[in-house]
């Protein structure tokens, strides 16, 4: 007896399928179909043609295409913005795009915050020191709107919520938790004292250079448990693959980095993160 749910789950894509389901992709495929189907009613037969656009519509469904390629097609060739109308635009979860490999750790080993032996990047002893007992002075728990204000080097901060403010009523910035608001606003006090041009440096470069220094902690800033960090590959059927790089505490659960960044400009923060793109998981 052939099992049937076993065969459709063996037919099925899940990776194109569900939530990773391509809309443009889906389109296009039923397109194809409907297409298909009409030719051959037209030269067999009516029936034979609705059986055929049943046949087809079942293989989207279960695969999410049915012209083999579709997803690589897509990606090649629609253009960016047709796939954002589309939903597929690249914002899920803290974007970084904009540094260069060289300059994060260069800037971190310059400054006498971390050391570079042979790519293997590593806070120095006397800047985690200094962070750690940052982190466990009074009040540093509770960052106010007023440490992120100095911490960003923006005019006006508001907060919003636990761990995001709105900067200048323009725009919002969120921390993956209280833990790595809290380390941030630790870090930028003492580096601060130690980059020259750090006040010159504007949010968002700031938020990188910080970023980076979560990645380089080993130890939670909240409840000192080890916080690993991870690197995954995301094959995506419409877009350019992504790389997310995570970092949580295994004590205590709280996310101290969750970064996806294109694949083309992970280098850096998988330097960081102590891993190489041999390391990343591929399916492809
Ligand atoms: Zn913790």
């Amino acid at each position: 007896m052939i099992d049937i749910p076993d065969a459709l789950a063996r037919f099925g894509r899940p990776e194109y399928t569900g939530e990773n389901r391509c809309i443009p992709c889906t389109v296009l495929n039923v397109a194809i179909a409907a297409a298909l189907a009409t030719a051959i009613g037209v030269v067999v037969s009516p029936p034979v043609g609705a059986l055929a656009l049943v046949a087809s519509l079942v293989i989207v469904l279960l695969r999410g295409y049915l012209i083999p390629g579709t997803p690589t097609l897509t990606r090649r060739y629609l253009p960016e913005r047709v796939l954002e109308a589309f939903g597929k635009s690249p914002a899920s979860g803290p974007m970084v795009e904009t540094v260069t490999p060289a300059e994060l750790t260069r800037v971190l080993t310059a400054a006498g915050v971390a050391t570079d032996r042979g790519g293997a990047v590593r806070l120095t002893p006397a800047f985690r020191t200094r962070w750690n007992e940052r982190l466990s002075s009074d009040g540093a728990a509770d960052p106010s709107a007023a440490a992120v204000r100095s911490t960003l080097g923006v005019d006006e901060v508001e907060r919003v919520g636990d761990a995001s403010f709105e900067l200048e009523g323009r725009r919002r910035v969120q921390w993956e938790s209280t833990a790595a608001l809290t380390a941030d606003v630790a870090a930028a006090a003492e580096l601060r004292s130690r980059l020259d041009g750090w006040d010159a440096l504007d949010a968002d470069e700031r938020r990188d250079a910080l970023t980076g220094l979560r990645l380089l902690r080993a130890d939670c800033p909240i409840c000192g448990g080890p916080t690993p960090a991870t690197t995954e590959r995301l094959e995506h059927c419409c877009r350019q693959p992504r790389v997310a790089v995570r970092a949580a505490c295994e004590a205590c659960d709280r996310l101290l980095v969750d970064l996806v960044v294109s694949a083309s400009s992970a280098a850096p923060w998988l330097e960081l993160a102590g891993a190489t793109e041999t390391h990343l998981e591929v399916d492809d």
